[in-house]
């Protein structure tokens, strides 16, 4: 695919800055009128690769693109699923560039060429080397397999809608594989395809003390400050051996045999590199567990956000009378996300002290999943990309969830596969998102061959 890649570059770059100029923000709903252009500029970035039909679909949110393309009717079908939606910007203040603007730049490190915008690599960038692969072996003429493309716009608020939509349209949707690139790869070097993915339990917890703020001179010391007992709270959740206190939390979990945790540890991983790339001086996690571990096949609980009181400039003087933390868990296979906010929420009620109430917000959380590594579709991917990097891929799991992956693994009874051709310095989420060309144009290569040995 490289010849095609060079010839076409220009107009790829053209059409994905079209999609990455949107700012389609699932998280705020101001952001609503944005999520049906990308819908709609996705459709028409379908139809010119080459699709049959592609449209945009109502679901009780954001709205679906699918697309699809019947080379055969007896063939086998590849199912694409990315997602449109990008995480918000904030804090923009952090940007070197405009978050909505795609730059073509060098990497301040490296001094490597890569697309800089919000959504560059998550997932507008990656499910982009789908559309290309796809359009390229049309124009070849070597597209041997149907392939439907689901490109939803609710990833990054946890999928609310999509599992409905799939469960209606399961007709629509039959296929043999789902191939969704919206991951990283282990390192730099070494590729590698995920084989499991962690699921995640979301909750928001609100501790309120006096019904009232109050003056902290005229009350301080008399009355709890929520948000001193909420941290309080907050600080009992994980142990000195960093295990989570929740009782029955770790009841679901599976202990890797030692053969599958040396399989797992063929994995590149520096540790100083790891540190330097974080400026920490030291890494933290659960006794008895290497840092992938820690990621990849154990569970951790994490506070995303806690507020209370007085942020603004300068100092007021308050003993606030609430205090809010949201909390997210991360889950691996075997533990569901049912379960664990149950458990969660008795645990945090049992042990609120008598001077504060409790409230819990549940949000939608997802389950882990595992893929077998003996299956047609990973050997395909194995296969294809090795040949562009010159290195077999190793297996790897993914400690980050996309929860509707193994909502549709359930429904549809397929298999997804990970070919993630991120990289941790792309920081997704974060300010200054970006892409390597070199990866994704890898990407598009890898993909490409995915289908001639699938
Ligand atoms: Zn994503």
């Amino acid at each position: 695919m490289k010849p095609y890649i060079e010839t076409n570059k220009r107009r790829f770059f053209e059409e994905l800055f079209s999609l990455l100029r949107i700012p389609s923000i699932s998280a705020k709903p101001e952001h609503k009128p944005d999520m049906y252009r990308c819908a709609e500029r996705l459709t028409e970035l379908l139809k010119e690769a080459g699709a049959d039909e592609a449209g945009v679909f109502e679901t009780a949110g954001n709205p679906v693109v699918f697309g699809k393309k019947t080379v055969d009717p007896s063939a086998k079908t590849v199912l694409v699923y990315g997602h449109y939606d990008v995480q918000p910007p904030e804090p923009l203040e952090k940007w070197r560039t405009d978050p909505f603007e795609p730059v073509l730049s060098k990497d301040p490190q490296t001094g490597e060429d890569a697309i800089y915008c919000r959504g560059a690599n998550d997932d507008k960038g990656q499910l982009f080397m789908h559309l290309k692969a796809f359009e390229y072996l049309l124009r070849e003429g070597k597209l041997k397999h149907n392939v439907k493309f689901i490109f939803e716009g609710e990833e990054e608020i946890g999928s609310p809608s999509l599992p409905a939509w799939v469960e209606a349209n399961k007709d629509l949707l039959k296929a043999d594989v789902i191939l969704v690139s919206d991951t990283t790869m282990i390192s730099e070097k070494v590729p590698s395809i995920n084989c499991g993915m962690r699921g995640m339990a979301y909750l928001e917890v609100t501790v309120t003390g006096p019904n009232k703020d109050l003056h902290s001179g005229h009350y301080g010391g008399a009355v709890a400050n929520p948000i001193n007992t909420l941290c309080d709270m907050i600080s009992s959740l994980i142990d000195k051996d960093g295990r989570i206190t929740v009782p029955g939390f770790y009841d679901d979990v599976v202990e890797l045999s030692k053969e599958d945790r040396a399989n797992l540890a063929r994995a590149p991983f520096d540790m100083e590199e790891y540190k330097a790339f974080l400026d920490i001086k030291e890494v933290k996690g659960e006794k008895g567990y290497t840092t992938l571990e820690r990621t990849g096949i154990r569970p951790c609980l994490d506070v995303c956000g806690i507020w209370g009181g007085y942020t603004g400039v300068g100092s007021k003087t308050v003993l606030p009378s609430t205090a809010h933390a949201k909390i997210s868990m991360r889950l691996v296979p075997n533990q569901t996300a049912d379960k664990i906010t149950e458990l969660f929420e008795r645990h945090i009620r049992a042990i609120a002290p008598p001077y504060v109430k409790v409230e819990v917000q549940r949000s939608k959380g997802g389950n882990g999943f595992l893929i077998p590594i003996t299956s047609h579709a990973y050997q395909a991917a194995s296969k294809a990309m090795a040949e562009v990097y010159g290195i077999e891929p190793v297996p790897s799991r993914g400690g980050g969830s996309i929860a509707i992956l193994a909502d549709m693994q359930r429904i549809l009874g397929i298999d997804p596969l990970l070919m993630g051709f991120g990289l941790e310095r792309d920081t997704i989420h974060s300010p200054n998102e970006s892409y390597l060309l070199r990866q994704l144009f890898a990407g598009m290569e890898s993909i490409a061959l995915f289908y001639q040995y699938y």
